[in-house]
């Protein structure tokens, strides 16, 4: 998914965060980019599901995944 698309600079990803109240670890590296708003949602739903989820380097409790946009403002007019 190297695809660009000139016309919307807005990118979908996916990032992993610790799932405990006690710990505020995210995964420094996003887990995946989507293509849209859609498919970054269902791939977070995905993989909460997971029987297996990775383990929380800082505390080892499950990692928990959410999709945010990211909404990249031209800063030329
Ligand atoms: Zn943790």
């Amino acid at each position: 998914m190297t695809r660009q698309n000139s016309k919307m600079s807005n990118k979908f990803k996916v990032r992993a965060y610790c799932s405990s109240r006690q710990c505020d670890y995210v995964h420094p590296d996003d887990v995946v980019q989507a293509i849209n708003g859609e498919t970054s949602y269902a791939l977070a739903q995905m993989y909460n599901e997971l029987p297996s989820k990775p383990g929380c380097p800082k505390c080892g409790e499950a990692m928990a995944f959410y999709s945010y946009s990211v909404i990249e403002q031209p800063w030329l007019p």
